[in-house]
């Protein structure tokens, strides 16, 4: 297994739809496989291709808290064929969108059917914290960020910060210092999918 580079936004790659996969053989097992560690290491809850520059339709998730514990998921093709009419409110981060988290409104439940690591076709009812990352993992899969879901305003305003962090962080590389000053980070309890 090997760890890929997960690309944030601004990316074009995160804005393009992945497309189906024909069957899961080898290689899509072994990007399951590889996407898994990528999220651990990460680390985040889930994790999809398209977020390391594969247009697969393939994702990962791995929740595990007090209320919900799911072990590793592999989700091939996987589509939402049921959602509540009740909505839920989350504080959603991406690992695509560094440090910045947004309520977004999703469906309480849905139920989604997709292929397992072996290929076979599964439903599986999700609620709660597995709902909304489920949901989110989609949205990567159709191009749609979690900012996508905020206000302009809001969201220009995080892509604005994001482009300018990157720039720094390559001025700072180019000057050979690079990774010197990582910020001692807070202990962050919001989900990243
Ligand atoms: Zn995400």
């Amino acid at each position: 297994m090997s760890l890929l580079p997960i690309l944030t936004a601004p990316d074009p790659r995160l804005k393009k739809k992945s497309l189906p996969v024909l069957t899961v053989d080898d290689d899509v097992r072994r990007l399951m496989d590889d996407m898994l560690e990528t999220m651990y290491a990460a680390p985040g809850i889930g994790l999809a291709a398209p977020q390391v520059g594969v247009l697969k339709r393939v994702i990962v998730l791995d929740i595990d808290r007090e209320d919900v514990k799911t072990g590793p998921l592999f989700m091939a093709n996987p589509e939402v064929i049921e959602a509540s009419d009740e909505d839920v409110s989350y504080e959603e981060g991406c690992l695509s969108v560094p440090e910045h988290y947004s309520d977004v409104v999703r469906p309480a439940q849905v139920r989604v059917r997709y292929l397992d690591r072996d290929g076979t076709e599964q439903e599986m009812a999700c609620e709660g914290l597995l709902a909304t990352c489920v949901q989110h993992e989609i949205d990567h899969l159709d191009g749609i960020l979690f900012i996508d879901h905020i206000s302009a305003l809001k969201r220009n305003m995080i892509l604005r910060k994001l482009l300018k962090a990157r720039k720094e962080k390559e001025r700072e590389a180019a000057e050979g210092k690079s990774e010197s000053k990582a910020p001692a980070k807070a202990e962050e309890p919001t989900p990243v999918l």
